[in-house]
Parts: C-alpha cells; structure tokens; sequence
C-alpha cells in the first residue's frame, strides 16, 4: 500500500488477532469453529466485537440481537457495512467473521485519521445467517429489515427449540415481525466482505472479487417410487428399480446444467430407502438445487430436468415425484455500489474480477428492499469453504479492508 494513504494504516496484525481471538470462541478440535444462531458462542462473539471497539463509539442492539455501532447515530444517512458471526457445525474461522473484522478495521482507520464522510459509517453484525441451526437463512438481516415471517419464528432447531424462544433464552425480545428493527430510510448503501466459498478467484489468481449478483436457488424433494424386490430372485427385465433410476435422474440433472451459462445444479445427497445389499430398492429420495443469478436459463434447465426425469420414469415403469421446497428470486447487486467498488479497487492496483455470489448473504436481503449494496469476495484457498479447512491470502484480507477504507470514506 502507498504510505501517506488511510490505506497504509490498514492493520494486517489487528485483524488477524481479532480473527484469532473469535475463532478461541466456539473452537473445535478440529481448529474450526461452531458458532450457532442464538448460542452462548455466538453471543460471546457479538460481546468480543463489542470489547474491542472503543468506548466512544454508540452502540445500538436492535429486539432480535443485531449489533449496530457507530461514531454517532444522528446523522441523517449512514453506510452500514458488516456481516455476521455465527457459524456452520464445525465451520471455518473466516466466513461472516471475517466481513465483521474488516469492517472495525476499516472504521477504526477512518477514526484514526478522524475522517468524516459524508455518510459516517456504522458497523452491522447480525445473528444468524447459516441455516444451520434452524433451517432457514438470514434470520438477523432480515429480521432488521422486516422481513422475517410468523412461520420463520416457529421454525425449530435440532432440540425442537423454536426460534422465537432462542431469541427470549439469548434475552431478546422479538416483537411485531413485520415491522423492520432498524430505521431502513437512514441506511443510504450497505457493504459487506466475505470469503467466496467457490473456487473461481483462486482459480484465476484473482486477489478481490466484486460481487454482481446473487444466485439464488428452486429445490425440490425427489421421490422416486418403484418395487421391493429380492435381488437374487428377480430377473432384470421384471424389475422397477428406484435406486437405479435415481442414478439416471442425478446423471441427468448434471447433463441437464453443463454448457448452460450461468446456471448450476446439484444433486448432493440421496437416501435409499431400506435399502439392503439383497433387495432391489423401491423407494429412494433426493434434493435437487438449481441456482442461476438470472431467472430465465434457470427455469430453462429447470424445465429441462423436470422432463427428463419423468421420461426416465416412464421407461423404467415407476414413478417420481417432485415437491418444491424454495422458490427464491436471485439479485442484482445495484451498478451504483458494483461500480463504486469497482473503481476502488481499479484504483487500489489489486488484480480482481467481477463475478456472481453462489451462496446467498446478509446482502442480498439490502437489495431487496432497494438499498444499494456492494459485496467483496476474498479467494477461499482450493474453493474450500464450511469447514475447518477454510483459508485466504493475508494480501487478499488487506486488500479488502483497504478498499473497504476508500469506499467509505
Ligand atoms: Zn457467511
């Protein structure tokens, strides 16, 4: 970095001992971190966050647990900027911490060379952004902005512990869900940093991304229905094999995607219903996810695949049914904040891309409502990403807290 620029004060060695020191909460044995929505963990992260700011700082925390700090919550518009701390079973050190993280650096440079945007900054960290917990995604961002759901609350973790009741036992105090907990009109653009959780940036050398859009998936539960039957007893050509099928459908879905641009499917798990190495299995299930950061080629391949599936069925003689679980829309990140970004990290020299977000994030849901937002992806080193093994380059968290630093000032 150029000496005499705010960028030079970016400290590396801060923001790895902060990283340090949230990954010593809810630290695995495997050196990774369980960090649950609405844990102890997760809220001795949020209280670790809060230790380090300094005093000066005014600190908000909305009815659902978000955090909210700033220098000074009277001005008229902010730029919020942060991310979340809570955490997969047995996840990596850098997603959602990390983002918290390069935000208090970024406002601890500002306060260091007592800048003064023109919309002061505030940091964001919301609860509850994995699904981990409670099946369900973004509960403290959008929760914040109004848009959390009477079914949302009820929906209960692995204990049968609703979400509403986790809140009360972390001592907060949800009320009307309809309402945002945040006064929406004063946030003028959000921005967010987070690891990619793909393998695109480390693949091309890239040290940033810039994030254009944010895909986001159609799912469904696959039942595929055939006939129990002895596997030494009955002869190939009498049997209605739902395994076998299956294996056709998930070859089919891969086939279904390949060479579309744009668009990804998945078939990442399967059950064989009292499956047994002497049974010709009757009964299998699958989830299928097809995600695209564009609506049209998804239900194309959506379409594609839901054809293919039944012309399997039919030649084979069984039947498969499809159950959607999730209908979301992707979004595009508004041009404003894309190409204010852009520009920074042009003009910081760092090799960089723009690219599509696979994963959805607290983000999307500032773009929702139409606030400008803007993300930054660091390279997840070999794609890994939900797990222990979860790793960037320190050039890359640098670079990011720089261009987050420029950005708000
Ligand atoms: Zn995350």
């Amino acid at each position: 970095m150029n000496d005499g620029e705010p960028t030079s004060l970016v400290s590396l060695d801060r923001i790895t001992r902060r990283l340090d020191e949230l990954l010593d909460i809810g630290r695995t044995e495997d050196g990774g971190v369980t960090r649950l929505a609405y844990s102890d963990a997760e809220t001795r992260a949020f209280e670790y966050v809060q230790s380090e700011l300094p005093t000066t700082y005014d600190v908000q925390i909305d009815s659902i647990g978000n955090f909210f700090a700033s220098v000074s919550h009277e001005a008229d518009q902010t730029t919020l900027i942060g991310s979340h701390l809570d955490s997969v079973f047995n996840g990596g050190r850098l997603d959602g911490a990390l983002g918290v993280v390069v935000a208090m650096e970024a406002l601890d440079v500002l306060s260091e060379i007592d800048a003064s945007p023109r919309h002061p900054p505030t940091l964001a960290v919301f609860r509850g952004e994995e699904s981990a917990r409670f099946g369900h995604h973004t509960i403290g961002s959008r929760g914040a902005l109004g848009l959390l759901t009477v079914d949302d609350f009820s929906r209960t973790d692995q204990n049968d512990v609703p979400l509403w009741l986790a809140m009360q036992r972390a001592g907060f105090r949800p009320s009307d869900l309809s309402e945002p907990t945040i006064c929406v009109e004063r946030i003028q653009q959000f921005f967010e940093t987070h690891i990619e959780q793909g393998r695109v940036l480390d693949e091309a050398d890239d040290v940033l991304g810039i994030v254009t859009s944010i895909r986001a998936p159609v799912r469904y539960e696959v039942t595929v229905t055939g006939t129990y039957d002895h596997s030494g007893a009955t002869p190939m050509n009498l049997r209605s094999d739902a395994l076998a099928a299956a294996g056709e459908m998930v070859t089919a879905v891969e086939n279904a995607a390949t060479d579309v641009e744009g668009v990804v499917a998945t078939v990442g798990d399967i059950t064989a219903h009292e499956g047994a190495i002497n049974t010709v299995c009757g009964k299998v299930t699958f989830p299928l996810d097809i995600r695209s950061d564009t609506i049209n080629p998804r239900d194309a391949v959506e379409a594609d695949i839901l054809e293919r599936f039944a012309d399997i069925a039919d030649c084979r003689g069984l039947s498969v049914s499809t159950d959607e679980l999730d209908r979301s829309k992707p979004v595009s990140l508004s041009s404003q904040t894309v190409d204010k970004l852009d520009s920074t990290v042009y003009a910081l020299d760092i090799p960089y891309q723009r690219l599509p977000s696979g994963g959805g994030h607290d983000a999307m849901n500032f773009q929702k409502v139409g606030i400008p937002t803007g993300m930054l992806f660091v390279p997840s080193v070999d794609g890994i990403s939900h797990s222990p093994y979860e790793k960037t380059y320190p050039e890359a968290i640098e670079a990011s807290a720089a261009a987050m630093v420029r950005v708000l000032s």
